[in-house]
């Protein structure tokens, strides 16, 4: 699964690089240069006027990079559609105007791009919220008012005027957003839809509010307008669409005047991942392929495709006509030209780990990347070439010093990167291993070619010491990352107490019962480690097994008669016996990712490991774990307690360097170690080195 180049035999003329993925799409009134479809991202730059000159500017880097399609986050048509108060609507024609800044830097870079308009009807987080029915939503304390006949009617026309409105902004089309779980979606299934009107009751009632927007914003925006309608073809869950529902929506909305059908897979309140880094590549992609003989117009797939390889073998493969991107192309805005141009191993991947991205907007933060701290930021964070190259040492190649070493270098500086270690990385040739991390394969390899590209000198197995560094260079950027905290507690010498880092190396392997010390991020992922069946690879990037993760959480894209997709889910069995432990009151896990600490807490559920809270720790001996919880002493009958009790910072030559008169620029963990991960380490790495 790790990214090839391709390589073209000598004699004969070259081979386009993925072919499937740069055929040009007809759609009949223009041609789209390539299969790539930006997919809609929520990014917070929608949402206030002023800040529209940084999203015309982070939409004209992914322009520039090559991308045929795009379409907006959302906007809605209506306060009653807002996803929270004073979200970004286009209902008026001073709004329109505005988003010309947008489309115009789109268009000067040969682009396209549509507008999405989004009506979140139960799933807006303010009062205000209308749906079909008058049922609260499982993820919000709101409950909705429930559309009147008159009440439908203006939700139409509400699409529709902002449609035009999109029109005379100068977008090329509208994505009608009709899946996720939002009011067309809710609409559309029995679940939300408790009508009995002409806009419920039976599925062809259901499903005639979407197809009414459609067939009335191609009539008034004209032919020659792009309607992409985002269908939910899995919905993920009870009461949602049956199978022969999903395809006759999508012969309705073709018939009523869709350009492009895309992909919607699973409600926000579904109980299954659907874009988390654990689900593997690709996994939802046999759903489109199921629709694609049932409708003439192109069908797009999207979920979890983030490299040029998968999206020519689903194109190849006839799945699906079009790809849909979003994350990736947050990540790597030049993704496209770079798959063109066979520099596949130059792509900044995207790792699926919602960190910087959907976290943020949940945070009401604007969107950014882990592994692309300008995403977002495209106007303030610049890596201008330096007009006085310094010779710049960095120590340590984890996140932190990768990403200040080869930004440093990239700008014209001299660098040379040290790490004691026998390869680049720190902590994540440990997350690697993490059963569901494979992604972070990709951001190593990135990193190994972008230093080779920025020609950073690099200087393995050598620990720097204070002499070199002071004689040697200019300025020192030091990254020499944690040290794992040590606890302290009778027993805690004992031969069963070990580290997270002896197991995750592999240089201690666990018996059958396994205690954890500590249900932090690494708690949780060694817990994923220990319970998983397979031993994790060690060299090449594993690839999960879709069909396994599809049993594994109850995915069915036969369908067989169930409604949304669902089936019961089957969890292997777990490896080990796990009790995870830690000493605040309350449920672990509790500050774990916004939008993938479920998913963490769930799959070790379904292992039944034991994730305890307001545990004591008295000691380890021969016996086990003596623990005592709620004044009740326990024994915990394990071979092995792994301690993962956090981390300190790792700074030994920073006080040193000083003394001897050196600029030193502490980053990542040997900065601050609390609280640390690979985004903060990634963006003060970048920023850094900006500065220098
Ligand atoms: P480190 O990665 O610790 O790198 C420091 C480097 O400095 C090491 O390579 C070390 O060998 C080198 N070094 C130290 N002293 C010297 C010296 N004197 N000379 C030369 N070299 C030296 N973060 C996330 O954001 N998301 C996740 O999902 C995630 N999962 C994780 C899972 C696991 C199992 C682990 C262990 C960590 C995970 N993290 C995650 C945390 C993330 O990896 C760290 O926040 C990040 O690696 C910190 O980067 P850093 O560069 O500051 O330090
Ligand atoms: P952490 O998240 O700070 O968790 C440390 C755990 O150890 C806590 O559960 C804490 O709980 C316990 N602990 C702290 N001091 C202790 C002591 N003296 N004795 C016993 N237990 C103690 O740190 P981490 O798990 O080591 O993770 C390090 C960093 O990596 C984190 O900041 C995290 O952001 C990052 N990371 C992120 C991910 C991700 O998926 N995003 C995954 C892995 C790691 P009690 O104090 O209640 O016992
Ligand atoms: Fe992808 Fe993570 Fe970046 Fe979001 S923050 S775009 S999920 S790498």
């Amino acid at each position: 699964m790790t990214a090839q180049l391709v390589s073209d035999p000598k004699s004969a003329p070259p081979r386009p690089a993925f072919p499937h993925l740069f055929a040009p799409l007809d759609l009949g009134f223009c041609t789209l240069p390539n299969r790539v479809l930006m997919g809609s991202m929520h990014t917070g730059l929608e949402d206030k006027a002023r800040d529209f000159p940084k999203l015309a500017a982070y939409f004209a880097e992914r322009a520039e990079g090559g991308v045929g399609l795009m379409v907006t986050g959302g906007f809605s048509p209506n306060i009653e559609g807002w996803l929270k108060p004073f979200g970004g609507t286009l209902r008026w024609p001073w709004d329109a105007r505005k988003h010309r800044q947008v489309t115009q830097a789109v268009h000067a870079h040969g682009s396209r791009i549509c507008l999405q308009i989004l009506h979140a009807g139960r799933y807006g987080y303010h009062p205000l919220q209308v749906a079909p029915s008058k049922l609260k939503a499982p993820i919000n304390p709101f409950t909705p008012r429930a559309l009147s006949a008159g009440g439908v009617e203006r939700q139409i026309r509400a699409f529709v005027r902002t449609a035009k409105l999109a029109r005379d902004g100068g977008y090329d089309g509208v994505e009608v957003m009709g899946s996720e779980g939002y009011l067309l979606n809710q609409f559309t299934v029995p679940r939300t839809n408790k009508r009995n009107d002409a806009w419920g009751g039976d599925a062809a009632r259901r499903m005639r509010f979407a197809v009414e927007i459609v067939r009335r914003i191609r009539e008034a925006c004209g032919p020659d307008f792009i309607i992409i309608y985002r269908l939910s073809m899995l919905d993920l869950v009870d009461g949602g669409s049956e199978w022969e529902d999903v395809v006759a929506q999508a012969k309705a909305v073709e018939a009523a005047g869709a350009t492009l059908i895309n992909t919607g897979i699973g409600w926000h309140e579904a109980r299954v991942p659907t874009i988390a880094t654990s689900v593997p590549r690709a996994a939802f992609t046999g759903i489109t392929a199921r629709l694609k003989p049932h409708v003439q117009v192109p069908l797009i797939t999207t979920n979890r495709i983030n490299m040029p390889d998968v999206a020519e073998r689903i194109l190849a493969n006839g799945e699906a006509d079009m790809v849909s991107m979003a994350r990736p192309l947050l990540a790597d805005p030049q993704w496209v030209n770079k798959a063109r141009t066979r520099r596949v191993d130059e792509i900044n991947t995207c790792i699926a780990c919602n960190q910087a991205c959907l976290d943020h907007v949940f945070q009401n933060q604007n969107a950014s990347c882990l592994v692309n701290p300008r995403a977002c930021a495209e106007t303030e964070l610049v890596y201008r070439a330096t007009t006085a190259p310094k010779r710049v040492a960095v120590v340590g190649a984890g996140p932190a010093g990768l990403a200040a070493a080869t930004v440093a270098a990239g700008r014209g500086h001299q660098v040379t990167l040290f790490d004691a270690a026998a390869e680049i990385g720190g902590q994540f040739n440990l997350a690697k291993r993490i059963p569901g991390k494979e992604e972070f394969y990709e951001t190593l390899r990135y990193f190994r070619r972008r230093l080779e590209l920025t020609k950073v000198d690099v200087r393995l197995n050598t620990r720097a010491d204070t002499t070199t560094l002071a004689t040697s260079f200019d300025e020192v950027v030091l990254a020499s990352g944690i040290q794992p905290r040590r606890v302290d507690f009778p027993g805690s010498t004992h031969p069963k107490v070990v580290s997270y880092v002896d197991v995750l190396t592999g240089r201690v392997v666990p018996g059958q019962k396994v205690a954890i010390i500590g249900a932090g991020g690494i708690g949780f992922d060694v817990a994923e480690f220990l319970v998983h069946r397979h031993e994790p690879g060690n060299g090449d990037m594993p690839s999960p097994d879709p069909k396994r993760w599809r049993a594994e959480w109850g995915v069915d894209l036969d369908y067989n008669g169930n409604r949304g997709g669902l089936r019961d889910a089957a969890p292997e069995p777990a490896a080990r016996a796990v009790w995870l432990l830690q000493r605040s009151p309350g449920k672990p896990g509790a500050k774990l990712g916004r939008t993938t600490g479920w998913i963490h807490r769930a799959t070790l559920k379904a292992k039944q490991v034991r994730m305890l809270g307001g545990v004591e720790y008295i000691g380890v001996d021969d016996e086990g774990f003596h623990i005592r919880i709620d004044g009740a002493q326990q024994t915990l009958p394990v071979d092995h307690v792994v301690v993962c009790a956090g981390q300190e910072p790792y700074r030994p030559l920073a006080d040193d360097l000083r003394a001897a008169g050196v600029t030193v620029h502490v980053i990542g963990g040997a900065d601050v170690a609390a609280e640390l991960d690979a985004k903060r380490a990634i963006d003060q790495g970048s920023r850094v080195a900006a500065g220098l």
